[in-house]
């Protein structure tokens, strides 16, 4: 089994929020409130979940965007949890991030060639004249060709602007890439290209991601194990096929209902949710998924049900399996 790259502990964000006249009465809202995961090198881990259920914090936490609240984050065996600036400056080209939109992420007034390059200049990696090499190397290793380098970002279509940021992404030889819903802004037809791309990196350069989306069919293409995030919680998390072919958790359950499946004959029992996902600055007490649930029981509105082994390799935190 390959080596772990990267592992979080406890990981909780808790953003303040003020209320009352002058502010005096401060409540938070807890955007990750525990979250324990890890990636091996080589693995792309899948975090699922309704927008808002802290997977995107988790993510930017992970690679130190934003600083954890409590929690320790581990990267290559070193706590990053509590580094300073000048010490995050060292790791933090070994972490880079895919963009949910192509079309804001790429700065309109710089060439092609400029965007790709600025993450070596930032980085103070590489010459002129080898820059020019390396970004070169990239548009071709993205499916892009080296004319393409003094071109702006507004002249390619949607498809080509994510090769540019994942080319952008690679310029530096990073260990671990957060993709961060990279395809949800893409024609369902260019969705799979850019899916295979960066399956196709993954193999050739033995890349790590940490793949973030609402969209449960592009999680189980890339993913080999998928995380399922409610309210600032992992409540589930397993090896794609297990997942995907016996999901534990009523909430999971819920979302791959929704999952419209390849075979019309084949019948499956939509399950709605109902209401909306509960305020994270007010949490339900017990199992916070317990106002929603169809199999609710009593212990479930006072006890906090554990992240527990229910398989081999298959986490669910749900009192139905004790
Ligand atoms: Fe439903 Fe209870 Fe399981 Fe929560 S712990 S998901 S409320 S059965």
């Amino acid at each position: 089994m390959a080596e772990l790259l990267v592992e979080s502990k406890g990981l909780k964000k808790y953003f303040p929020v003020s209320k009352g006249l002058f502010g005096q009465n401060k409540s938070y809202v807890r955007a990750v409130d525990g979250v324990s995961l890890s990636i091996r090198k080589g693995e792309t881990l899948g975090l699922v979940g309704e927008s808002g259920c802290g997977k995107s914090t988790t993510g930017r936490m992970m690679m130190r965007l934003l600083a954890p609240t409590k929690g320790e984050i581990w990267f290559n065996g070193q706590d990053i949890s509590k580094l300073n600036d000048k010490q995050l400056r060292e790791v933090r080209k070994d972490f880079q991030m895919i963009f949910q939109d192509p079309y804001a992420s790429l700065n309109p007034r710089m060439t092609v060639g400029e965007i790709i390059a600025e993450p070596l200049i930032v980085h103070n990696m590489m010459e002129k004249k080898e820059r020019e090499r390396r970004v070169h190397e990239l548009l071709e290793c993205v499916g892009l060709t080296h004319y393409h380098a003094n071109r702006y970002a507004h002249e390619f279509s949607g498809g080509q602007r994510q090769r540019i940021g994942i080319a952008r992404a690679l310029s530096v030889n990073p260990k671990l890439i957060v993709a961060d819903e990279p395809v949800s802004a893409l024609d369902v037809s260019i969705q799979s290209q850019v899916l295979n791309l960066m399956q196709d990196l993954q193999k050739e350069l033995g890349l790590t991601y940490l793949f973030i989306s609402h969209d449960l069919s592009v999680v189980e293409h890339i993913s080999d194990r998928v995380g399922v995030m409610y309210l600032g919680k992992i409540v589930e998390i397993s090896h794609k096929e297990s997942l995907y072919e016996n999901p534990l958790h009523p909430y999971t359950k819920a979302l791959m209902s929704a999952v419209p499946v390849a075979n019309p004959r084949m019948k499956k029992e939509r399950i709605i949710l109902e209401g909306d996902i509960p305020s994270p600055s007010n949490p339900p007490t017990g199992c916070t998924f317990h106002p929603r649930c169809r199999s609710c029981m009593e212990i479930c509105k006072t006890t906090v049900p554990e992240l527990k082994e229910i398989e081999p390799g298959h986490f669910a935190a749900c009192h139905l399996y004790v």
